[in-house]
């Protein structure tokens, strides 16, 4: 028997190992889907979709295991069945337990067989990964999320996944749409050769202080991991209404640049916009990202195409410096005016717009920006959130419990912003209160257009179906031993929650080593592929 590879600790609170259930103590609050199409129960692993239920992260009860509830796990009959189980799940660190069975009935003669029953699995369960994409929640399962990321982000730029690779030729930029200031902050600025500048300097007297009194400059020179890049110099000043309510709405404003790249694009070719799209379609795929000071930025790839169907080269009158000018224009005049949300209440009435500082850079195969290089840099935010210490990760309800948060003042401020507006009747359509750990953000982290590349649902169908032909080489059999055709066989399953988590803090302990050599192993191939 291999025992696995984890460092056995003494045992230091006794009774605390055994039986304390990760999951037990969490409400059942997750949402799922239905396994899909199961037909022998096991095919589906890892595969049931993303669960977007309470994580036990913040679980107070996650005591060390002993080394004899290690040692007793390690030695159970049905370990190396459990090991398996959990390499199927990709070693997620939440997953879904259920109980159930699968039963075949022949259509012909109605004689009925058991298929499949999960009290033939350790511990008379079957477990499915959670499939979150936090990574601060599942490492295991986000890691799987940001290698599809990858994979979609890539494929579009050259190719694979059913674009052809044609496509590395279409003009396609790199493009970052920043949010506006909401009043002064501590930030870095970089200047000639990528020198480090002071955040504000005294230059001038008159701006140092603000209508609180409060000194607005700061000489120094902020290090990248300072924990007070981000902060205002003055809160007073600080527009915590209008940042909230640029997070609440940075997608509408995401939607209208879409709207309006179009037609920029086609003023810039010197046509009309039905002749624009007669020729040329716009691509995309886009990530949000926070900034220091809890605020929403996109990074998107943007890419042409020619109007047919599939993905052909647009005319040759389509350039990436054509696109990179009608990205910056596009940006420039995008606005939404949020009285369109907050009726006619003026402490909401902002006019909302992107920031000034727009970058955007053209993509070549080679170079910096090469298609590998920025599908690895925006596929990591695919997978994060705030990122601020002591947020927290799920909608925090009322000031008692905002004010009973580790965090930042500043982010504590911007938690209780949102609070108030959601409460506020004129701004009842933004729905904020659901969305207080978010800092108001109600979008989704990684967005692309329809034609861009590839699906997650088809990457994800994919696994599946390479999966179930690993396990089945010579195809599935019903239990007469015939080939499986649901024409002829019915198939009967039912499920019931039995929990999330792992069962025991051992088996917890266990499943994060083996995802933590899994993920080092994944890494030190992926190195090795993209140095041969
Ligand atoms: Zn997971
Ligand atoms: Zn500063
Ligand atoms: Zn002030």
């Amino acid at each position: 028997m291999t025992v696995p590879a984890v460092s056995l600790t003494p045992r230091t609170k006794p009774g605390l190992g055994v039986g304390a259930s990760a999951g037990a103590a969490h409400p059942p609050d997750h949402r799922y889907r239905a396994l899909r199409e199961n037909t022998d129960g096991k095919q589906e692993l890892g595969e049931s979709g993303y669960f977007a239920g309470a994580h036990a992260r913040e679980c107070p009860c996650s005591p060390s295991p002993s080394s004899v509830d290690l040692l007793d796990l390690a030695s159970r009959d049905d370990f190396h069945r459990w090991e398996a189980q959990l390499a199927a799940i990709g070693h997620c660190a939440h997953p879904i337990r259920l109980e159930g069975r699968i039963d075949a009935i022949d259509k012909a003669t109605g004689r009925a067989a058991l298929m499949y029953d999960t009290a033939t699995e350790p511990g008379g369960v079957l477990r499915i990964a959670c499939g979150n994409r936090r990574e601060d929640v599942c490492p295991a399962c986000s890691e799987v999320y940001k290698g599809d990321a990858r994979q979609i982000i890539r494929s579009g730029l050259t190719g694979g996944k059913g674009v052809p690779d044609t496509v590395a030729t279409h003009p396609a930029v790199f493009a970052t749409l920043t949010a506006p200031g909401f009043g002064p902050v501590h930030t870095t600025r970089t200047g000639r050769a990528g020198r480090l500048l002071p955040c504000r300097s005294r230059r001038d007297v008159n701006q140092r202080r603000c209508a609180h009194g409060r000194d607005i400059s700061c000489p120094r020179t902020h290090q990248p991991d300072d924990p007070r890049l981000g902060r205002p110099m003055c809160p007073d000043c600080y527009d915590y209404t209008g940042h909230v309510l640029f997070n609440a709405l940075a997608s509408e404003l995401w939607r209208r640049f879409t709207i309006y790249l179009p037609r920029q694009l086609a003023r810039l070719a010197g046509i009309t916009q039905k002749q624009f799209r007669a020729e040329a379609r716009v691509r995309f795929v886009k990530v949000a990202e926070y900034q220091a000071r809890g605020v929403v930025h996109y990074h998107a790839i943007i890419r042409l195409d020619a109007a047919t169907i599939g993905c052909q080269p647009p005319g040759a009158r389509y350039t990436a410096a054509m696109l990179s000018d009608a990205i910056r224009q596009a940006a420039a005049v995008v606005s939404y005016d949020t009285a369109t949300v907050t009726a006619a209440d003026p402490g909401l009435g902002r006019i909302l717009r992107f920031g000034t500082q727009l970058d955007t850079r053209v993509i070549r195969s080679g170079g910096a920006m090469s298609a590998q290089a920025v599908a690895n840099y925006i596929a990591k935010y695919a997978t994060k959130t705030t990122g601020a210490p002591g947020l927290p990760h799920r909608p925090v309800n009322g000031p008692a419990a905002i004010a009973g948060l580790h965090c930042a003042p500043h982010h504590k401020r911007l938690i209780s912003t949102c609070w108030e507006i959601g409460k506020h009747p004129a701004a009842a359509a933004l729905g904020l209160n659901r969305w207080t750990h978010m800092l108001g953000y109600r979008g989704h982290f990684l967005t692309k257009s329809r034609r861009y590349s590839a699906t997650f649902t088809a990457l994800r169908q994919a696994r599946i179906v390479h999966r179930r032909q690993q396990r089945h080489p010579d195809g599935e059999k019903d239990p007469w031993g015939r080939d499986l055709d649901e024409r002829t066989v019915l198939l009967m399953t039912t499920w019931r929650y039995a929990g999330t988590g792992h069962a025991t803090t051992a088996e917890r302990q266990l499943a994060l080593a083996a995802a933590a050599r899994a993920r080092e192993h994944d890494q030190i191939a992926r190195e090795e592929t993209w140095m041969n």
